[in-house]
């Protein structure tokens, strides 16, 4: 039976659960709202205690960043939090504005001679960085290019020793048609080297060197990158770090101890990943097959060089499809493979995943010094090769691509005296220097094997890894490391590999 309430405490009643339910709606649009304004505490997958160990006292850099396809645009407010370790008082923060370099055909790294074509098919095309404006401590200052390719920004401060500033910048990136590692080209957006990163120091001085053609000229040190990226929701993006957003259209890294943050951004892209080593690898390509071939060739490079050197540090590791004339180029936690090579024989794209990747253990977490010193990472990486070929061929396969690729190289007559040891801007053009500083250079690791035995050599890397991880390690002290492996000083062999002219 249905008892009926007396007319005045029914509209009460009533009353009251409607000022409940109003109550209700307030509190949890409140919480909504909260979780909007203030980060998130997002459980990171995956991170090692090692690496939140090494990524305290890092330096910090936080991203919040609009892409936007229609405008080949990418607006920025980067805040980078940055702590004087150079030994003395500084008058300005100086950081590395790679990006900057795109926007002149003069200083553009695109417009050599043998890239001008595949880099820029429909003519020249500007574009890069321009800083809208810049705070230190909040208080607003005038930063400047010190050099024409606009690659080293200085931000006035007064920086003591040891004194931590915060530096605001909003940035305005016009993204190049420009097949580059900075660029758009069919649909893709390649943005490596867009965002500033804090320039070295070392002997004295900035490291300022020049954007050039050939070769890798970054130098950075690692810093734990915070990024939020709003992109429209068609967009597939890759980047350095695991997407923790659960947002559509809003995608959040969380990279520890990083030495760039890197993205590729493309609307037909299909991703496909799989687990190896308790890494999540992720590949992305127009075509679902060049993704799964990515992916495998990835896989089997984790478990071989994890296994041989140490675990790779980060939870995920990224490759995506570029269009450019590189073949491959690294980031960290983030490759681009050129489509030219996911379109040419099975075993070129192999070697290219391989080399990449081996480049995440030589380069991206042991840094080394890509404008003076290539070899010490190209080398290294075409080495690599040999292992990965050994681990999924066979031996006899091993030996025949040392010889293929590596004595082989050594037969060959270099002109222009140009040694493995060279500077990067002493090589004529990418056959030159890739048969000079990887192939030649690779002899130095095949004769170390000799010397050692492979299980030294093995033992010596790995050894190198866990020295020199989130470091930047100079020649010296490889060279002192291998001496100390071998038993004996070794530098005269280095010297003769590296600075010699062989033939
Ligand atoms: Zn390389």
């Amino acid at each position: 039976m249905k008892q009926k309430l007396p007319p005045a405490l029914n509209r009460k009643a009533w009353l009251y659960a409607w000022l409940i339910v109003l109550m209700m709606f307030l509190v949890g649009a409140g919480s909504i709202l909260l979780m909007n304004c203030w980060p998130r505490q997002v459980q990171l997958p995956g991170v090692s205690p090692e690496l939140t160990a090494t990524a305290r006292g890092l330096d910090d850099i936080c991203i919040d960043a609009d892409f936007d396809p229609d405008s080949q645009r990418l607006t920025f407010t980067q805040t980078l939090k940055v702590t004087n370790r150079t030994g003395q008082d500084q008058s300005a923060v100086v950081l590395r504005s790679w990006s900057g370099a795109y926007l002149l055909e003069e200083t553009s790294p695109c417009t050599s001679d043998e890239l001008y074509s595949d880099c820029y098919p429909g003519g020249f095309s500007s574009g890069g960085l321009a800083v809208d404006s810049a705070e230190v401590n909040g208080v607003s200052v005038t930063p400047a290019f010190t050099d024409d390719a606009s690659t080293v920004l200085r931000i006035p401060a007064d920086w003591p020793v040891n004194d931590t500033v915060t530096v605001t910048l909003r940035c305005t990136v016009a993204i190049p048609d420009c097949a580059g590692r900075f660029g758009h080209a069919d649909g893709i957006y390649m943005l490596g080297n867009v965002f500033p990163v804090p320039a070295v120091w070392q002997d004295g001085a900035w490291r300022t060197d020049a954007y050039v053609s050939v070769g890798d000229p970054f130098l950075s040190e690692c810093a734990n990158w915070h990024v939020t990226l709003r992109a429209p929701k068609s967009c597939t993006v890759a980047a350095s770090a695991a997407d923790v957003s659960d947002r559509k259209g809003v995608h959040v890294y969380e990279g520890l101890a990083l030495r760039d943050f890197a993205l590729v951004i493309g609307q037909d892209l299909t991703a496909v990943q799989a687990m190896a080593e308790g890494v999540l690898i992720t590949a992305c390509a127009r075509d679902k097959t060049d993704a799964e071939a990515m992916l495998l060739y990835a896989t089997r490079a984790m478990q071989t060089y994890a296994r041989r050197w140490g675990a790779y540090p980060y939870p995920t590791f990224t490759l995506a499809e570029a269009v450019f004339p590189y073949g491959g180029m690294e980031y960290p936690g983030l490759v681009m493979i050129g489509d030219d090579v996911l379109h040419s024989a099975p075993q070129v794209l192999e070697y290219t995943v391989a080399h990449e990747t081996a480049h995440q253990w030589w380069a991206v977490t042991v840094g080394s010094d890509g404008f003076y010193q290539a070899w010490q990472d190209e080398a290294l990486c075409e080495y690599a090769w040999l292992d990965y070929v050994g681990d999924w061929e066979g031996a006899a396969d091993r030996e025949q691509m040392a010889f293929d690729r590596i004595e082989t190289a050594l037969r060959i007559t270099i002109p222009g005296g140009v040694t493995p040891g060279s500077p990067i801007d002493y090589f004529s053009d990418l056959t030159q220097y890739s048969r000079v500083v990887y192939q030649r250079g690779a002899a130095l690791w095949c004769a170390l094997e000799i010397h050692l035995g492979k299980d030294g050599l093995d033992a010596l890397l790995r050894d190198y890894y866990d020295q020199y991880a989130f470091r930047i390690a100079t020649r010296e002290e490889l060279t002192a490391l291998i001496s100390r492996h071998a038993g004996m000083d070794m530098s005269a062999l280095l010297l003769d590999y590296l600075d010699t002219l062989m033939y």
